[in-house]
């Protein structure tokens, strides 16, 4: 059983695919790690993000780095915004994912590209998306829960940035997969968007043999 998870930056995915591979007993992978862990590489190779040959040497990051907090702040995030619209640096990552996808029993994915490009085959697929004001305010309220002194304004403008460059880029853009189902968690909390997703991957299951 494959489940692909997609939408942008703090709508709710990581939160929905973490519980969703709970609920039905599968392993879950974070694709965002992936092209974090290029980003942070990158830049610790004192390579340029946007220089695709120096992006694709990142590639190589230990598979140690995944489970470093580093990877987590919005700074990395951004950098793996920038390295992820290389060509190059996707067909790196390809076989990883989809081996994971393809494991026996199945398993959850969630990133930009999975059920467009990673396992369109997948047996449900969620788009999950809120609105920039929505998901600025959970940012801004989980970065100073953290201690840092953010403005929310500035917040929603790289949001806003990311969303652009992860939805206009020519590979592999972000948006919503043939046969996902849509989930906009704007105005619910993570137990009812977990709910309503759960309830809409049970209906999907339910449509597709296995
Ligand atoms: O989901 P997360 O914020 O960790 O992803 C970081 C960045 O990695 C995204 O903004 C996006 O540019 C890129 N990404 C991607 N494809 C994926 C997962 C993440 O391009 N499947």
């Amino acid at each position: 059983m494959i489940i692909a998870v997609d939408g942008p930056t703090a709508s709710g995915k990581g939160t929905i695919a973490r519980a969703l591979a709970r609920h039905f007993g599968l392993p879950h992978l974070d694709t965002g790690l992936l092209y974090r862990a290029v980003g942070w590489q990158v830049m610790a190779n004192g390579g340029d993000p946007d220089a695709p040959a120096d992006a694709l040497a990142a590639t190589g990051f230990a598979d140690s780095l995944l489970a470093d907090p580093v990877l987590r702040s919005e700074s990395i995030g951004a950098l793996a915004s920038r390295v992820s619209v290389h060509g190059v640096v996707r067909d790196a990552l390809l076989a990883r994912q989809r081996s994971f996808a393809m494991q026996p029993g199945g398993a959850v994915l969630d990133g930009r590209d999975i059920g467009t490009v990673i396992v369109p085959q997948a047996h449900a697929k969620l788009y999950v998306t809120a609105s920039v004001a929505a998901r600025a305010l959970r940012r801004y309220l989980e970065m100073q829960a953290r201690g840092e002194h953010v403005s929310r304004a500035g917040i929603e403008a790289d949001l806003a940035a990311r969303d652009a460059r992860d939805s206009e880029r020519s590979v592999a853009p972000l948006r919503q997969a043939e046969g996902a189902a849509l989930l906009d968690t704007s105005a619910l909390p993570p137990e009812a968007a977990i709910a309503a997703a759960i309830a809409l991957v049970e209906k999907q299951l339910g449509q597709t043999r296995i």
